[in-house]
């Protein structure tokens, strides 16, 4: 599995979509590679996030706040660092 998979890999097995193969197999991916772990812990923190602020009304997140932390949590994690 190379990383580029993986990443598209990770939200699905944070959503839990994913079967017992496809998750072993992310799994151990995560495991060898950091740059895709720092990846799905960033990922595994905004889904937290979200659902904290939205499990008092209702269990569907709109895809706009997901964009909205993204961006934020993104911004604050490269905040200090150069350009990418
Ligand atoms: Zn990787």
């Amino acid at each position: 599995m190379n990383c580029h998979k993986s990443i598209d890999e990770v939200y699905r097995f944070l959503d839990g979509e994913l079967g017992s193969v496809r998750r072993s197999r992310i799994e151990w991916h995560l495991r060898k590679c950091d740059g895709c772990h720092d990846a799905y812990a960033f990922e595994e923190r905004l889904l937290l996030l979200v659902k904290r602020s939205c499990s008092a009304e209702n269990t569907e997140v709109p895809p706009e706040l997901f964009d909205r932390l993204r961006a934020l949590i993104h911004q604050e994690t490269t905040e200090g660092a150069s350009d990418e």
